[in-house]
């Protein structure tokens, strides 16, 4: 087994490790200070610097002006991102923007590529993926009340959606909609683009997340749809297909998410192991000179390192086997990961003390937006439950629901 780095994506991690530690990360205090919009001239002259060097979309093939990574080299470059809470959206790979240009790529047709695919790897625009209802669960998304009807060679869509990350200012959404109520559930629903703004759409509201309600694309937002017409043209893939097309791209949703917040977890231990080394409890007497810090540091490294080789592992399988095969590990990096996130952040707030919960460090961002974690992108209760039922299966254990 050869656990080495392609030299390659060992220093495109390294080009881009050193320009989010130069450009970027300088750029952090101002969101948290004064939010994102306030941010943006100055993100959107970093991002045209990304593309100059070459490194814009990194997850996109070459004839999109990606890189044309396998999805374990990507994971590399993910994590190095996922260092700077910026990271990924000065290099036009954030979610959801990065799973809809890769469903486009796959699925959509000639026309939509152009109008819609095209311009986002360019970086142009933005977009959205509207799928969970606040009237019914989002851990059961074969279970919609978001209709589309079809009138001549159109779609009325009415639904009421939530949580639609970045709907604030994008350009388009990917709504999912039942357009066959008498199909199989796994079949009922379609992905239709609406164009934004768009007549019969309504951005509600952008929800507070622990009192910060966000804006521009870091936003979650409340949206409804109402008597909201678009031409047939507009689905991407078969129709009854989306849950499939769904389904499709979490795989590869998932690896980006875990490979962040990786990041996330080395520079948050980074932060943990400088402040311990310095801040002294008496004189003489840093912090780090207690076991209960020096077991958070190392219970912190080995965590890492596991989820680490968990996900890569994971992108592997998709790479060579295909999201299906992998769907075990892919839901086993979904919870684990996730709780090394948590654990970790938690870890250095503490060390930090007071400095911990303050906007001086990223570290209260990471606490109070990667929260989220556990839930978006499938609960942790719910790939538990997939990963033991199909280990139970093997000795017997059978059940439905
Ligand atoms: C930060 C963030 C960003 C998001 N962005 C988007 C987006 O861009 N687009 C979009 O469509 N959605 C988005 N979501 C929504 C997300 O996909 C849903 O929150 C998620 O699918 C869970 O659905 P729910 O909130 O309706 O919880 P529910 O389905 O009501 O579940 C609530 C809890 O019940 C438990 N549970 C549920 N089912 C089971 C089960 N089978 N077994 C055991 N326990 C269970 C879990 O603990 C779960 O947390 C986002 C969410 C967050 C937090």
């Amino acid at each position: 087994m050869d656990f080495s780095i392609p030299s390659e994506v060992q220093s495109l991690v390294q080009k881009v490790r050193e320009f989010l530690v130069a450009e970027v990360m300088p750029l952090e205090q101002t969101v948290l200070k004064r939010g994102f919009r306030a941010a943006l001239p100055e993100l959107g002259r970093l991002r045209q610097r990304v593309k100059e060097l070459g490194m814009f979309a990194p997850h996109l093939p070459r004839e999109l002006g990606g890189l044309g990574l396998s999805l374990a080299d990507f994971g590399h470059v993910s994590e190095a991102l996922g260092r700077c809470f910026l990271g990924h959206y000065v290099f036009n790979c954030q979610a959801p923007d990065a799973g809809n240009m890769e469903l486009l790529l796959t699925h959509g047709t000639a026309e939509q590529k152009k109008r819609w695919l095209e311009p986002l790897a360019r970086g142009e625009i933005r977009s959205c993926f509207a799928m969970t209802e606040p009237d019914r669960p989002g851990s059961n998304p074969t279970w919609l009340a978001t209709a589309a009807r079809h009138d001549g060679s159109d779609y009325v869509i009415d639904g009421h959606k939530w949580f639609t990350s970045g709907a604030d200012g994008a350009s388009f959404t990917i709504v999912m909609a039942v357009t066959n109520p008498d199909a199989p559930p796994h079949l009922r629903a379609s992905q239709i683009i609406v164009p934004l703004p768009h007549p019969g759409f309504e951005l509600v509201r952008n929800i507070p997340v622990m009192g910060h309600p966000g804006e521009d694309y870091e936003s979650h937002s409340e949206v409804l749809f109402k008597a909201c017409r678009v031409p047939e043209s507009n689905r991407i893939g078969e129709e009854g297909a989306g849950f499939v097309l769904a389904q499709e791209r979490l795989a590869a949703g998932r690896i980006h998410h875990c490979m962040r917040w990786i990041g996330i977890c080395e520079r948050s231990l980074e932060l943990m192991c400088e402040r311990a080394a310095r801040r002294l409890i008496g004189p003489d007497k840093p912090l780090a000179t207690r076991q209960t810090i020096q077991d958070w540091v190392a219970e912190s490294r080995a965590e890492i390192n596991a989820a680490r080789l968990m996900v890569l592992h994971a992108a592997w399988k998709i790479d060579h086997e295909g999201g299906h095969a992998a769907r075990e590990e892919i839901s086993i990096i979904k919870f684990y990961a996730a709780g090394v996130l948590e654990r970790v952040v938690n870890r250095a707030i503490q060390v930090h003390g007071a400095l911990g919960i303050t906007d001086d460090t990223p570290l209260a961002y990471w606490y109070r937006f990667e929260r989220g974690a556990r839930i978006y992108d499938g609960a942790d209760e719910v790939h538990k439950s997939v990963v033991a039922k199909r280990i139970l299966r093997q000795y017997g254990f059978s059940v439905k629901s």
